[in-house]
């Protein structure tokens, strides 16, 4: 029998979860960030998906762009972090991308390009990452005045919209929505927490990543609004063990029996992107049933403690995460967020459409 390990993306779930989002802000453009393969869902699969409900894509670099176009996406694509070198304006050009320059220095390369191209600023409004400085912003707008079309739009990134009850938000949108009317560009904002928590962020366009994967950064989602997890990772059980009372399993026998057990082998591990660092404990489901993690996961496989699932036998599947069992816990266990896990699932991995 082949490994069963893959992982089920949930094409109706994406386009119940930006149905749902878009209902939150209906005047609103909506971009769908289809970064890092579609956080890890296959961004070909999910760009066709969605097509028809977005106004436009989102990657980070024009390579992803690029690809994206050669496999027949022709709806517009943003390139977040706009140009990385010269060359990349011409690839925009002759692709028809969309580029976010955040530095003066791109303003210079994209003056210089050959052809036009679509132009979005990025504007620091206290993130610090990336982003055009907020009192050149004018001067630059005046200076390049030339490059921006009737598309253009500013966009400023949230740094701590996850965090409710932390004003900076409010701040930022402050300071961008100011600058937006002094120079008279559209606006975008909004990324998944803020789409969900600050109705003050919904602006000409929204970004939304985790949210439409159907993770949510910030526990309690609004009310009326449910989404559905994209990816189920799923795996089966190799092998099976009866360890006595006493005994440990694993590398370092970090997990002991604490009575005679019944230990399940799952084709999954590290390597394929499930994370190391789960503890005993972090919960998978088999037959619907949660089982615990038992011992630290390999590169290859896990362990887990069957012995409450009576019919737990070789060949039966097991949820990592997913349909019924939300990935956001398991980031808890794992000590991080979603949108690792997702990102993480390696290329071992197949994508396989439910
Ligand atoms: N906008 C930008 C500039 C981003 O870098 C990202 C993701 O990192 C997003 C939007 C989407 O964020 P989220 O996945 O929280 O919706």
């Amino acid at each position: 029998m082949s490994r069963q390990t893959r992982a089920i993306i949930h094409t109706q779930a994406l386009q119940h979860n930006i149905n749902v989002l878009k209902t939150l802000a209906p005047a609103s453009s909506t971009m769908a960030i289809i970064k890092a393969d579609a956080y890890g869902h296959g961004a070909l699969i999910t760009a066709q998906t969605l097509q028809s409900q977005v106004s436009a894509f989102a990657v980070a670099i024009t390579e992803e762009a690029v690809t994206l176009r050669q496999q027949g996406i022709t709806a517009p694509i943003v390139v977040l972090e706009g140009p990385h070198e010269p060359r990349d304006c011409d690839l925009a050009g002759q692709h028809q991308l969309t580029l976010v320059a955040h530095s003066e220095a791109q303003l210079q390369w994209l003056d210089a390009a050959s052809h036009p191209v679509d132009l979005w600023l990025k504007v620091d409004t206290g993130m610090h990452r990336l982003g055009l400085e907020i009192t050149r912003v004018p001067v630059l707008v005046q200076r390049y005045r030339h490059l921006l079309n009737e598309r253009s739009v500013m966009v400023t990134h949230m740094a701590c919209a996850d965090e409710l009850d932390n004003p900076f938000t409010t701040g930022q949108t402050r300071q961008i929505e100011q600058l937006a009317k002094k120079v008279g560009l559209p606006l975008s904002v909004a990324n998944s927490p803020a789409m969900l928590h600050w109705p003050t962020t919904h602006a000409q366009w929204n970004r939304l990543g985790i949210a439409l994967y159907g993770a949510n950064p910030v526990y309690p989602t609004p009310s009326g609004v449910v989404l559905h997890a994209a990816m189920t990772l799923q795996a089966s059980i190799i092998a099976m063990h009866q360890v006595p009372k006493g005994e440990g399993v694993g590398y370092g026998q970090t997990w002991k029996a604490t009575r005679d057990s019944r230990i399940a082998t799952v084709g999954i591990g590290y390597g394929d992107g499930y994370p190391r660092h789960c503890p005993n404990g972090t919960p998978v489901l088999v037959h619907g049933q949660r089982a615990p993690l038992a011992g630290r996961v390999s590169m290859d496989m896990l362990c887990i403690d069957v012995t409450d699932i009576g019919q737990a036998k070789v060949g039966d599947r097991v949820e990592l995460w997913g349909a019924k069992l939300a990935i956001d816990e398991i980031a808890g266990y794992a000590q991080t967020i979603a949108y690792e896990l997702m990102t993480r699932v390696s290329a071992r991995v197949p994508r396989v459409l439910d």
